[in-house]
């Protein structure tokens, strides 16, 4: 074998994007490149002589032994190194080429969407079992003419229908935040848009006996998409009437700050009186379908996506949110908002769009 022939395989080896490793009949390494040796976590200055000194996962071993007994080529998937990998092996003439791809992120990606559709689907399954049952006890008790219980098992129709309602409508938003590309901004009043999705919850906080109160700017310009802010606010303030006590208060303020760099930025703080969140569960509420208390949260037709939903419009509008609770005492979420724009700023809303 030439040396001129080694080195040109050494480049080839070298140049392909994926991990590559080549061996020959007996074994020893002709070449492999740094991707290859970062996939199999092999030390920089760690000895690749031999197929033993790379080939450390038994079941690649045992791949590279068949594929040069049988030709055939094979390809595998091997936890390795904390990571996942898709390994192939085939023959190049009378060498072995290996070619490796890490698919942790891919796998953790798929993972995610499956438990996303096995937890929709039994989020789903729960209010649609419920108008299933409701609709069958409605046909006896309509078949005997009482009337009484016929009104009473139609409001609970409505409420389950309602829950898959708000369900449908939550899983919806969360669909539209994600897969979403760049809108178009434009210029609001975002003190305005406040006191109004606030308003529209005015009379459920007096039926739970919680008072709402508002403290914004009369006018306070930014920009940005209107659907994305009305989704934060609706959701922190709807959670803190909902997780509250009779008897308890919302405290929603807005105000324009600047960040380190001198920047304008808005602030939003909803503050509440309520249960509040014990330490161990707050790195979870954000999760979609993560509930405290589960129960509770069905029983005031809660559908745990909510907060995913707030984070997710947070991080489009290129915002932060934080929260800090004390458990009896009351919740606190802050967010905070960039890119507010001066009262006197331009009238012509072409001249905000990105
Ligand atoms: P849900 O529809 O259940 O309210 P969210 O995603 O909005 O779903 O919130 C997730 C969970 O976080 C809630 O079920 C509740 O346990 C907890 N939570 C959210 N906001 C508050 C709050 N202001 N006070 C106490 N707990 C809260």
């Amino acid at each position: 074998m030439s040396s001129k022939h080694s080195s040109r395989r050494r480049e080839l080896v070298e140049s392909i994007a994926q991990g590559a490793v080549l061996l020959a009949q007996e074994g020893q390494i002709l070449a492999i490149n740094d991707a290859a040796r970062e996939l199999l976590a092999i030390p920089t200055r760690a000895r690749t002589r031999s197929a033993s000194d790379v080939l450390t996962h038994p079941e690649l071993a045992d791949a590279v032994d068949d594929v040069r007994d049988t030709g055939e080529p094979t390809t595998l998937e091997i936890d390795h190194a904390e990571a996942l990998l898709r390994v192939n092996v085939s023959m190049l003439r009378d060498e072995v080429l290996v070619l490796i791809v890490d698919r942790t992120e891919e796998s953790r990606v798929e993972q995610l969407r499956r438990d996303f559709v096995v937890n929709a689907s039994h989020e789903l399954k729960t209010p649609v079992t419920g108008i299933q049952t409701l609709a069958e006890a409605l046909s006896v008790v309509v078949a005997q003419e009482e009337h009484e219980r016929v009104a009473a098992l139609v409001a609970q129709l409505g409420d389950e229908a309602a829950r898959l309602a708000a369900l449908v409508h939550d899983l919806l938003d969360l669909r539209r935040l994600e897969e979403r590309g760049p809108q178009e901004r434009a210029r609001l009043d975002l003190a305005e848009l406040v006191r109004r999705v606030v308003a529209a919850q005015v009379d459920r906080a007096e039926a739970l006996g919680v008072e709402l109160s508002v403290q914004a700017p009369v006018e306070l310009l930014f920009a940005g998409v209107t659907g994305d802010l009305e989704v934060i606010v609706r959701n922190l303030v709807r959670n803190a009437i909902t997780y509250n006590r009779v008897g308890g208060t919302v405290d929603i303020t807005l105000r324009q700050l600047q960040d380190g760099s001198g920047e304008p930025q808005v602030e939003l703080v909803v503050t509440d009186t309520g249960m509040g969140i014990a330490p161990s569960d707050l790195p979870r509420i954000f999760e979609r379908f993560y509930r405290v208390d589960p129960a509770r949260s069905r029983d005031t037709g809660g559908t745990g996506l909510g907060l995913s939903i707030v984070r997710h419009a947070v991080e489009y509008v290129g915002g932060s949110i934080e929260v800090t609770s004390h458990l009896g005492e009351g919740t606190s979420f802050t967010v905070l908002l960039p890119e507010a724009l001066a009262p006197e700023g331009p009238t012509d809303a072409s001249e905000l769009r990105r």
